[in-house]
């Protein structure tokens, strides 16, 4: 490969990485770019957490068994050897020398050759790139050399998406109890409603909110209202399932996203958290108790606010009924969403 052809790659490569902030997008066009210059038919970005290599983003020709976002046990693995040598390794031929446990993988796919660079910032250990082919000999000692110059540019960048994808994460996360926000509950009710339209199924919503919280402040101040909000989302949490999300949407409400949940079943779950939000006692000794309704797509309408507002108005209905229960849509006489009665002003230690 003559310099200008290295030049050109490596100015090309470098506006291609810090073009795009989404991972996947960017390692597809840095592998166009790269294939100018030698075979490549798979290729993956990874990052080593704690004893697990994370695949970040995978590209491939090949009959790839490796998957986006999917955890392989990072010992005996290329990927260790980098970690503790900080550089690159190329195996030319696989079907005649492999060194790493994950290399039969590889060869399952037809992958004859692979390449594997460290990607640093620094002393900071990024994460990985990986080429492969199914020819033998793909990567020529100027090939790598090319791309071990590119790898700084490759780490910063990748950084700089973590950064990001944090920060917008962060915008959906509520401060006071870790859990997701509004905004959040919007997005995964739109994505829920295009997943049933498309495949069909019914999912279900439950809000939640706070019994007579206005009280407890008043009587012992905010940092005790904000312990009980906190204590809530934390039961709410350890009671519906991994497949489930919780939310806190504003205030004292909060809410529950049940996939493929019919609306007899998540009033179940309504009333399992009712319990035991009713039987934890706050620091202050005073028991807490909240009201719940429940709503199903897509009895309740085709929207994401046919949803919400469903749940809300069997939310004031269990509230109308006295507080401290569930109800559903389909026993709730309302259709409309009502202004709620005033908060009952009951000290939660006469509860
Ligand atoms: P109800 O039983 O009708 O729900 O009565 P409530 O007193 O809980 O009143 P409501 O749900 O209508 O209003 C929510 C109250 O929750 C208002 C405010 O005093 C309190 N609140 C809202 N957000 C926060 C917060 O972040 N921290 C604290 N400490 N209190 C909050
Ligand atoms: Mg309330």
């Amino acid at each position: 490969m003559n310099s200008q052809k290295e030049l050109s790659i490596i100015s090309n490569v470098s506006a291609i990485i810090i073009s795009s902030l989404d991972i996947q997008r960017m390692l597809h066009n840095l592998v166009d770019e790269l294939k100018k210059a030698a075979d490549i038919d798979w290729a993956a970005i990874t990052r080593v957490e704690g004893n697990n290599i994370h695949y970040l983003a995978v590209l491939a020709n090949t009959n790839s068994t490796h998957k986006v976002d999917e955890q392989l046990p990072v010992k005996g693995t290329a990927y260790e050897w980098l970690v503790a040598q900080r550089t690159s390794i190329v195996e030319p031929d696989l079907t005649q020398e492999s060194q790493f446990v994950d290399d039969r993988r590889y060869i399952r796919q037809g992958i004859r050759s692979i390449a594997h660079f460290a990607l640093q910032r620094g002393n900071k250990f990024i994460g990985c790139i990986t080429l492969a082919s199914r020819k033998p000999n793909a990567y020529s000692p100027e090939f790598t050399g090319i791309i071990e110059r590119l790898t700084p540019l490759i780490a910063a960048q990748v950084e700089n998406i973590y950064l990001y994808n944090e920060a917008v994460e962060m915008a959906r996360v509520d401060e006071l109890t870790g859990l997701h926000n509004r905004r959040a509950l919007n997005e995964m009710i739109t994505s829920e409603i295009k997943r049933c339209s498309r495949y069909g199924g019914v999912f279900s919503l439950i809000i939640l909110d706070i019994d007579t919280l206005k009280p407890v402040n008043d009587t012992y101040g905010h940092l005790v209202g904000d312990e009980y909000i906190r204590q809530v989302g934390s039961i709410i949490q350890k009671a519906v399932r991994s497949t489930d999300r919780a939310f806190r949407h504003g205030g004292d409400e909060f809410s529950i996203l049940l996939p493929q949940t019919t609306i007899d079943d998540a009033t179940r779950v309504a009333e399992r958290v009712r319990q035991r939000i009713a039987s934890a006692t706050s620091e202050t000794g005073v028991s807490i108790t909240c009201s719940l309704g429940v709503a199903s797509w897509p009895n309740c309408g085709p929207e994401v606010n046919d949803l919400i507002n469903a749940a809300d108005t069997a939310l004031y209905q269990a509230k109308r009924n006295g507080r401290n229960q569930s109800n559903n849509t389909a026993t709730s006489l309302k259709n409309s969403r009502k202004k709620r009665e005033p908060s009952i002003a009951i000290p939660p230690s006469t509860r």
